[in-house]
């Protein structure tokens, strides 16, 4: 009997699982280890509870990763496998929303928990729950699994599908991340990715809860180097949001962002003169009115006082009309360059998921096997790959499964 242990019950695992079994000789057992009491916890958690399961529109543009070029090869791998139609094969109905991204047509994460659980045990996977792995160790025919509890298990070919660092509370603590340090693979520095970001406290006082819609841009000191649109959202420590869950991945090490600050662009459509002439307009319009009231209806109020004061204008509320032109040029240069300084991110608790990993030079682009160590494959999280929110980082974690389960399994026929 030959055996394929895949560690790890998230996305990638479960993937892994299916594909294995779907593709293995009836002489190779199929087994899946993982230290929740449940599979797919994460998962559970994914798109806010509906799992954003894939996107119509993946490319490379859509990752951070310190090796385009293998990253590319291995979309490309993982894009033939088109699984939206993989999904609708094995009974999961998902509609495309917008920006490309993918849901189950029941919006329930559970759901795809669910389904996926059923083809596991229609395909007769051997599923181990509450058991953590804690050695990977090569051997003369393959690879033996220890787990907390003392057992050893043998395996032919070993999928490490345990995770990155990202969200420990769903149980992916890095296990995978130190598996592969400790079989001498070269790593990428990790850091926590899609994550809300912590600023001055001074920038962010009174506007807790508050939401706006902007352009916002990551400057590394005074050069722009990337920008989202989209709704920000001011929280107690900072500044949150796709947009700027988006940014937080520029702050890998291999972008090289020394001095990095966030501008807000309140107005994106307006040139920064057009503003100013609006911004007098209006003054002429309401001379009498206070700069609290004068705020109402152009920005959220608390909103353009933070930008007033961090213009350092006139801070004692003054009457419109006593504003002079230069004045209200300031303004405008602010409501376009709102800026946010002292970043830092929040940890690995609130990230989506973890920046660096396995360096990809070494996996096989289209099974993500080590190159050096045959029969030991690392998917998802591990691998220095990480995407944007929109369904990316399920793409590439359910593909990366899919492809090192098909693989380990047709070459344990031969
Ligand atoms: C709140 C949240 C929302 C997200 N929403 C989306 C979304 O909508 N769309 C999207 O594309 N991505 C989303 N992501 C990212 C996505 O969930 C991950 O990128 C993806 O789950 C990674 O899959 P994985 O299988 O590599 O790792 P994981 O899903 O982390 O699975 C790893 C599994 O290994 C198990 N494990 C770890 N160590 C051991 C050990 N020593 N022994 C045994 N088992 C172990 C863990 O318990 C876990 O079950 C979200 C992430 C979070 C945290």
């Amino acid at each position: 009997m030959k055996r394929i242990l895949i560690l790890g019950g998230g996305a990638s695992g479960i993937m892994a699982a299916i594909s294995a079994a779907e593709h293995a000789a009836p002489d190779t057992e199929i087994v899946l280890l993982e230290q929740n009491a449940k599979l797919g916890k994460k998962l559970l958690a994914t798109g806010n509870g509906r799992c954003n399961l894939d996107n119509a529109h993946c490319t490379i543009d859509q990752y951070f990763t310190s090796d385009r070029q293998t990253a590319s090869a291995m979309l490309e791998q993982i894009n033939g496998l088109d699984l939206p139609q993989w999904f609708a094969n094995h009974g999961l109905l998902c509609r495309e929303a917008e920006d490309g991204r993918i849901y189950p047509y029941s919006n329930q994460a559970a759901d795809v928990v669910n389904l996926l659980t059923y083809w596991l045990e229609q395909l007769g996977v051997h599923i181990v729950t509450d058991c953590r792995v804690t050695e990977i160790t090569p051997t003369d025919s393959g690879y033996t699994v220890s787990t907390a509890d003392g057992t050893i298990l043998d395996g032919n070919a070993i999928i490490c599908a345990m995770g990155g660092n990202a969200g420990p509370q769903f149980g992916s603590e890095g296990f995978g991340i130190k598996a592969a340090f400790r079989t001498k693979c070269q790593m990428e520095p990790l850091y926590p990715c899609l994550v809300p970001l912590k600023c001055n406290p001074e920038q962010i006082k009174g506007l807790s809860g508050i939401r706006v819609k902007a352009d916002a841009t990551l400057y590394d000191g005074d050069m722009p180097m990337h920008t989202e649109s989209g709704e920000i959202q001011f929280t107690d420590y900072g500044i949150s949001g796709i947009a700027i869950m988006q940014l937080s991945g520029w702050l890998g090490t291999q972008h090289g962002v020394h001095n990095p600050n966030i501008q807000l662009n309140l107005f994106p459509q307006y040139t920064e003169a057009e503003l100013t002439a609006l911004l007098v307009a209006r003054s002429q319009h309401m001379p009498n009115a206070t700069i609290d009231a004068y705020m109402v209806g152009l920005v959220h109020p608390q909103v353009g006082l933070a930008v007033w004061q961090a213009q350092q204008l006139d801070a004692n509320n003054p009457m419109a009309a006593s504003m002079t032109p230069a004045d209200w040029a300031v303004l405008a240069y602010g409501l376009q360059h709102w800026t946010f300084t002292n970043l830092a991110d929040t940890g690995w608790k609130h990230a989506q998921t973890t920046g660096g990993g396995i360096a990809l030079h070494q996996l096989e682009i289209d099974s993500f096997q080590l190159k050096t160590m045959p029969g030991l494959y690392f998917t998802g999280e591990t691998a220095d790959c990480a995407g944007y929110c929109g369904g990316y980082n399920l793409h590439w974690a359910f593909g990366s499964g899919i492809l090192a389960g098909r693989h380990a399994a047709e070459s344990l026929k031969q």
